[in-house]
């Protein structure tokens, strides 16, 4: 249940294939190194997972970005408050209140 809204252009649907092709690729090294070894051997195979990554995030960044929604990257901590907006008196702490 994911509560953000991620954005749907090509270029952030293909990186978003980026960690299930990592898996699938994984699952048919270890599937050749199982049947048949020797030279398929994951030893010898598994840099073929960094050129599927590669080839991924290439295929992203040269996909057209039209309608990409930029995702909110807020810097605030989690649980304090928000800041105060523009022209309004700074807070009073508990201590000058007195
Ligand atoms: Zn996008």
């Amino acid at each position: 249940m994911s509560t953000h809204v991620s954005c749907q252009c090509q270029s952030c649907t293909i990186r978003g294939l980026t960690g299930p092709a990592v898996l699938i690729t994984v699952g048919v090294l270890f599937l050749l190194h199982q049947l048949h070894g020797g030279y398929l051997d994951f030893d010898n195979t598994w840099p073929v997972i960094l050129v599927v990554i590669g080839m991924l995030l290439l295929a992203s960044a040269f996909a057209p970005r039209e309608g990409h929604i930029e995702t909110q990257t807020s810097t605030a901590v989690p649980g304090a408050p928000p800041p105060p907006p523009a022209g309004a008196p700074p807070p009073v702490s508990p201590a000058e209140r007195r």
